[in-house]
């Protein structure tokens, strides 16, 4: 059996088909720029491949709200021509199947827990560091939605004694994807996220950043694994780093070994790698066909 699955970003869309196990086969990525334009080239991929349902992880906000009148469109964005976006009604016109929608981050938390890090696991968080900043979460086996879908990027978090930068976010200023998303580390420091060297300062303020969020989502939601990538977790030496001020900013007050200074197997890079949203978008349309 042919699944579809699709990655939608801000900057590209990558469309895959794969197995229901997990196996991509054949890809293809297409630059984000009109809904029309970007998901009518989707579906000339998809087109006369025999798929027989569809999962898409997308940018958002967006409504997953099945009950809702706007379900399965983009809301608010900012992002120009996307708002209200009805991406599933757009997909139905093209393929009478089912359809599978959440987001972007919930989606690769699903890619991560079904074939990767969390595999065998009831409960995990995905955190990507890019460029925005977001996180999903499995909590008891299910993909965490509520009124709308979670926010964890936007959280506000304690500043670092030694940054004054005034944040990045345009609702928040200095949540934490204000300050710590690949954005706010350029403008904050006046060059290329991956120009800074590894003894760098700035990596020392975005582990603590990091570390607090994964401290409140640890306390709130209690995964017993935490994922995290995104271009700016290309440098890999902020895993040690954030693992360390996590563990300080617990202070002991979780018992776990999970917690305990030589485990590096609780935060974790994904096992998936580049391919968590587009596996997690074939789990997706796996749920949607219930099987
Ligand atoms: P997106 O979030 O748009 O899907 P990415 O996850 O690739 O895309 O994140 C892009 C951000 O990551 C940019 O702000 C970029 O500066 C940063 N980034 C990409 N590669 C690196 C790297 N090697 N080191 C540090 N930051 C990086
Ligand atoms: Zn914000």
């Amino acid at each position: 059996m042919l699944l579809g699955a699709i990655e939608g970003g801000g900057t590209k869309f990558v469309c895959g088909i794969g197995t229901a196990d997990g196996e991509i086969l054949d890809r293809i990525s297409i630059p984000t720029t009109t809904p029309e334009a970007t998901l009518g080239n989707a579906m000339d991929f998809f087109a006369a491949k025999e798929i027989q349902a569809i999962g898409i992880g997308t940018f958002g906000p967006i409504d997953v709200n099945p009950q809702s009148h706007a379900y399965g469109s983009v809301t608010k964005t900012p992002k120009p021509h996307w708002s209200g976006y009805r991406i599933v009604e757009h997909l139905k016109r093209y393929f009478d199947i089912p359809i599978g929608f959440d987001t972007d981050v919930n989606t690769a938390a699903l890619g991560e827990a079904t074939w990767g890090a969390a595999a065998g696991l009831n409960s995990c968080l995905y955190m990507t560091v890019g460029t925005g900043i977001g996180a999903g979460a499995i909590v008891e086996g299910r993909l965490v939605h509520g009124l709308t879908h979670p926010e964890m990027g936007h959280i506000l978090i304690r500043r670092h004694p030694d940054d004054s930068y005034e944040g990045h976010c345009p609702f928040h200023k200095d949540c934490l994807e204000g300050l710590a998303a690949g954005p706010a580390l350029e403008d904050r420091w006046g060059s290329k996220a991956f120009e800074l060297g590894d003894t760098h300062s700035a990596w020392e303020i975005e582990s603590y950043y990091i570390a607090q969020a994964l401290v409140n989502y640890i306390l709130i939601l209690s995964p017993e694994k935490i994922i995290i990538g995104g271009g700016v977790m290309n440098q890999s030496h902020l895993f040690p780093l954030i693992r360390e001020q996590v563990r300080k900013l617990l202070n002991g007050y979780v018992q776990h070994p999970a917690f305990s200074d030589d485990n590096d197997n609780y935060i974790v890079q994904p096992a998936l790698g580049g391919n968590a949203g587009l596996c997690g978008a074939l789990a997706l349309a796996k749920q949607a066909l219930d099987i």
